[in-house]
């Protein structure tokens, strides 16, 4: 459960409220920057909706101008109640060309036409319904669009008073002027070019031009006499400005967002090689202390590699204790056991010492009784006094004490020596002991330590009848470059497997029960590795159960004379 809420996970959620914090921070900024896209539309489309009704209502006013100035002038009165046409031709007629307009009429007071006169282009004539005459009737002055089929036409109308009148009110109307301009293609693209803005002439019915979303746009209506519109100007201005302005803030989002979005990933892929991975290897390597995992973990950068190393010391340390602990019991185990051992073996030899000497006393106890007992008494006093001098050689051993004495010595006299000795106590047992003497019977001096020399091959010996009942005990040695190879073999009970590799070491023996069969301290193969190694030479052994045993020692040494009279 613990592991679900490891370092991983908590960096996962971690980053996970960084990605949330950082979307809630790219959507405000995202709504902020719409916010103010919004503001500087809105600003540009009422600008728009005032630059349009400004431009229409100046056209209209220029218009407005022309009518106004016109009608008060008792010259055109009288000309309306005279009918003078060339006056109109002259005056009224002018107009068109000099004011760039497209249409004037002029009325009487009971709206009947007096003069009509119109540019090239246009044709109609009587265009204004006699309806909408009669609306005109009490206001001096009135502007308005009429839709005909020249197209639509931007009129201004004023009625006519005398010179004295400029207010067209305190006298009555002598008869009505009317100016039209046309709002052809020439007017439109005109305006077009003043105000920076597409224009197009809709009809009331016309529906809206599907726009832009870069665009402002605004519809000004052109209204008849009647207030309802007889066409529609829709102005509309495409905003640059606002394009790019869009087109570099979604830039930057994007680059805000990507760039995040590669942080991310960059730090994620780095955190798990990094960290993640060998944080893993770690909580691995306490579960399992697996070596290989350690050293993949010791591959790992920084800190982590140093982590490896001090599992790698952990695990070595641990494993030196445990073997530490192993021995200690061991040695515990070993120490009662010596003791036991020691006591046993003192106690039997003593015990034999003191009863026969005992026996000794009786007055009249046959000769041959007494030098039995005396050699029995002799025997144990010999087997106790080896078991001490064994016991010194040991302490000398632990006590790192060993002194090695080099001096020459005829080794074949050496081995006729251990030979005669063992001969008897083999031959006892029914066995044959042989000596093997590859070189001739002859003298074969060497500089070595003579007294370690045969204490080895003694001890050797020792063993080999001791653990042996039946067939023979052979020991001898051969020259292999500077080294003499020793070897005895012998027939006996042989050693198991799991006990070779401890034969070697002291107090030990593969028999260690007080009813065990042989006798002895299990010092004497200790002994001789001991001096083996003093005189830096190797022992080993090879053994069958039950078939026998077979002990090799080498130890390097100088030859000093050699003269083999085997064949002489
Ligand atoms: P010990 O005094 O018990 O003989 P050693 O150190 O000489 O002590 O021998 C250690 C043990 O090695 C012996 O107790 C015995 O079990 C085993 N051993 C030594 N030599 C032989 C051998 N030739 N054949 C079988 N076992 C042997």
């Amino acid at each position: 459960m613990k592991q679900n809420f490891g370092v991983n996970a908590r960096v996962l959620v971690l980053m996970t409220i960084t990605a949330i914090l950082f979307s809630l921070f790219f959507i405000s900024l995202y709504l902020l920057e719409r916010s103010s896209y919004n503001i500087v539309l809105k600003s540009a489309q009422e600008q728009l909706d005032k630059e349009a009704d400004a431009l229409i209502s100046v056209s209209a006013r220029s218009l407005d101008q022309i009518t106004w100035d016109y009608t008060y002038w008792d010259e055109f009165v009288s000309a309306i109640k005279k009918g003078e046409a060339p006056w109109y031709d002259e005056n009224i007629t002018t107009i068109i060309t000099s004011f760039h307009m497209d249409y004037v009429c002029v009325y009487d007071e009971n709206f009947n036409i007096v003069h009509e006169a119109s540019s090239e282009n246009t044709k109609v004539r009587n265009i204004i319904p006699r309806s909408l005459l009669f609306q005109i009737k009490d206001s001096p002055q009135n502007k308005f669009y009429l839709n005909t089929s020249d197209g639509i036409f931007m009129f201004s109308e004023a009625s006519v008073h005398s010179t004295s009148d400029p207010t067209h009110k305190t006298t009555p109307a002598g008869g009505y002027l009317f100016v039209a301009k046309t709002l052809d293609s020439a007017f439109i693209d005109d305006l077009s070019s003043l105000s920076g803005t597409n224009i197009k002439l809709l009809s009331p019915s016309d529906s809206l031009l599907s726009q832009n979303e870069n665009n402002v746009s605004t519809v000004v209506a052109l209204n008849g006499l009647t207030g309802t519109p007889v066409g529609r100007m829709l102005f509309n201005r495409e905003q640059e400005g606002l394009k790019l302005y869009k087109r570099s803030s979604f830039i930057m989002l994007l680059i805000i967002f990507s760039s995040f979005i590669i942080t991310w990933l960059v730090f994620r892929f780095a955190l798990s090689k990094w960290v993640l991975k060998p944080l893993r290897l770690v909580t691995t390597i306490i579960g399992s202390e697996d070596i290989k995992k350690i050293n993949e973990l010791q591959k790992a950068p920084w800190e982590f590699n140093q982590i490896g190393h001090l599992f790698e010391r952990h695990v070595k340390q641990k494993e030196e204790l445990l073997k530490a602990k192993v021995k200690a019991e061991g040695s515990d185990k070993l120490k009662s056991s010596f003791l036991s051992n020691m006591s046993h073996e003192i106690r039997s030899p003593m015990n034999s010492i003191v009863g026969f000497a005992g026996l000794l006393k009786e007055p009249d106890l046959p000769v041959d009784q007494k030098l039995k007992f005396i050699k029995i008494i002799e025997d144990n006093g010999a087997r106790m006094l080896n078991l001490i001098s064994d016991l010194l050689i040991i302490s000398k051993i632990e006590a790192g004490h060993l002194e090695v004495n080099i001096s020459q010595f005829n080794l074949y006299e050496l081995l006729d020596y251990v030979y005669a000795f063992f001969k008897p106590e083999v031959e006892r047992k029914g066995m044959q002991l042989i000596m093997e003497k590859k070189l001739g019977d002859n003298y074969f001096n060497v500089r070595s330590d003579r007294e370690k020399v045969y204490t080895i091959v003694s001890n050797l010996l020792k063993n080999a009848s001791k653990y042996s009942k039946t067939g023979s005990v052979k020991f001898g040695f051969e020259v292999i470059a500077n080294d003499l190879k020793f070897f005895v073999h012998d027939t006996g009970i042989g050693i198991s497997k799991e006990n070779l590799a401890l034969i070697f070491d002291r107090f030990i023996q593969t028999d260690a029960s007080l009813s065990r069969k042989y006798e002895g301290a299990g010092l004497g193969l200790s002994i001789a590795k001991a001096y083996v190694e003093a005189l830096s030479g190797r022992i080993w052994v090879e053994s069958e159960p039950d078939a026998g045993s077979s002990f090799y020692f080498t130890i390097p040494c100088e030859f000093v004379s050699f003269i083999d009279n085997s064949s002489i």
